[in-house]
């Protein structure tokens, strides 16, 4: 790993930002005469650390740490979600905007890298004290966010009506409905048809687009499925829907097996209803190490950053890994599953169909002109298999991994965009 040149992080070679440093070492030797801009994507432009007081329901005073950091915006506004999750630290969300830079390069959207977190557990909050959280950060953070500098979306822990409470604040705060400002809001609200399930489905295409390559045939196929939230089970619903049969489903509740394949109606509707999938009645509960052992052809990382180690690397049995959550997998299991044959889809293009229906979203709202759910299916389809195709083939002309492949074709693009527009002043 290449260590970090920056003070206020120290990154370790499996942390996140050292993950994504490792990976723009990696891509270097393909950037060309580019090369010498590669310092520019191992700093993030600008990196906000807000105090987020509230009076809670009993009258105390808390404090949250919040942040928001700009990556790279060298090919326009920032883009990506806010993660409430107790755990959150500027270094991941670093992490997690630089890969939003790099992710939206590679499916070709005018956007730069953005990321923002507080650390809190909205899970232990009442709907009131998470609205007060919510609309104080979103003050705080108001500084750098706007419908043409920096749009939010959700991410893990937040949803539409977070997104609802944070456009309405960033409007109340400037004085006009600004709807362009996030996006993943509620339909009425001027969100997009197709954004909730747009994750999900964009891993869907591109596990569909690997496996044809690889003459794996879904129908049968056998998929392991980790984190059931929005992209978890929508990408296991799809595969479903394919003819694939879902074997096993981890989220933190526990990890359930179904050897005949779960009916994901049924456990789709559970989860929702409990809150995780544990007490579902149709699987067998296991340890939740043993997930990792679990006989199967397709395996979705689709929870946190880190849970592919070197350790788990060596045992998992499936031949494709589709990595719907951003920074699964540590570099070094990365390098284990190569030699191990296992093809992975990396997160930059496996999880792009999300930023790129909040892409969609984003453009109609500036026109106030909305398209329906399937030229929204449509078209986020025409864009993912574009840019895995094109992936793709960089990956054979180099003989390099898909995810080098990516970066190359993304970092391209982004110090192309900052070589012509030049270094001010
Ligand atoms: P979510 O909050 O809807 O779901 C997260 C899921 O992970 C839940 O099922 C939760 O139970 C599970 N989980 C949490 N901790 C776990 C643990 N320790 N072990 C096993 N499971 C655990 O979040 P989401 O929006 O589905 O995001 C999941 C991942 O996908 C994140 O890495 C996120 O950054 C990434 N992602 C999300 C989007 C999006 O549009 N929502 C877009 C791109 C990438």
């Amino acid at each position: 790993m290449s260590k970090s040149s920056l003070s206020y992080v120290h990154p370790s070679p499996t942390s996140p930002w050292g993950t994504y440093l490792s990976q723009v070492d990696r891509v270097i030797p393909y950037l060309g005469h580019l090369a010498r801009w590669s310092e520019t994507l191992k700093r993030p432009k600008r990196a906000l650390i807000v105090d987020v007081p509230i009076e809670m329901d009993n009258g105390t005073i808390a404090h949250y740490e919040g942040y928001r950091v700009q990556h790279n915006m060298s090919r326009g506004p920032g883009k990506g979600g806010v993660r409430f999750h107790p755990d959150v630290t500027l270094e991941e969300v670093m992490a997690l905007s630089a890969w939003m830079t790099v992710k939206c390069a590679a499916v070709n959207l005018p956007y730069g890298g953005a990321k923002g977190g507080i650390r809190v557990d909205p899970k232990k909050l009442s709907r009131n004290e998470l609205e007060k959280v919510t609309r104080r950060y979103t003050s705080e953070i108001g500084l750098i966010i706007g419908p043409h500098s920096d749009i939010p979306a959700p991410d893990v822990n937040t949803n539409g009506q977070i997104m609802a409470w944070m456009m309405d604040t960033y409007s109340m705060n400037t004085g006009a409905t600004a709807t362009g400002v996030v996006t993943g809001k509620p339909i009425h609200l001027g969100g997009s048809l197709g954004r909730v399930k747009a994750t999900g489905r964009g891993v869907f295409v591109t596990g569909r687009e690997a496996a044809r390559r690889m003459g794996l045939d879904l129908r049968g196929a056998r998929v392991a499925v980790q984190g059931f939230g929005n992209v978890g089970s929508v990408a296991a619903e799809l595969f479903a829907e394919a003819g694939a049969k879902v074997v096993a489903v981890q989220d933190h509740t526990g990890t359930l097996v179904n050897d005949k394949g779960f009916d994901m109606p049924a456990l789709m509707a559970f989860s929702k209803d409990q809150g995780g999938i544990m007490g579902f009645k149709d699987g067998e509960q296991i340890d939740n190490d043993a997930f990792w052992d679990v006989k199967c052809d397709i395996l979705i990382p689709a929870a946190l950053e880190g849970q592919i180690t070197a350790e788990r690397a060596r045992k998992i049995s499936a031949r494709l890994v589709l990595e719907g959550a951003n920074g699964p997998t540590v570099p070094e299991a990365d390098d284990i599953l190569a030699e191990r044959g296992v093809l992975v889809v990396p997160d930059v293009i496996c999880n792009a169909g999300g930023v790129t229906v909040s892409y969609f979203e984003w453009v109609q709202d500036f026109s106030s002109f909305f398209w329906t759910e399937d030229e929204i299916n449509q078209r986020l389809d025409r864009i993912m298999v574009g840019a895995f195709d094109h992936i793709w083939a960089k990956g054979e002309q180099h003989k390099i991994s898909l995810r080098t492949a990516t970066y190359a074709v993304a970092c391209e693009r982004i110090l192309i965009a900052r070589e012509e527009r030049g270094l001010y002043p």
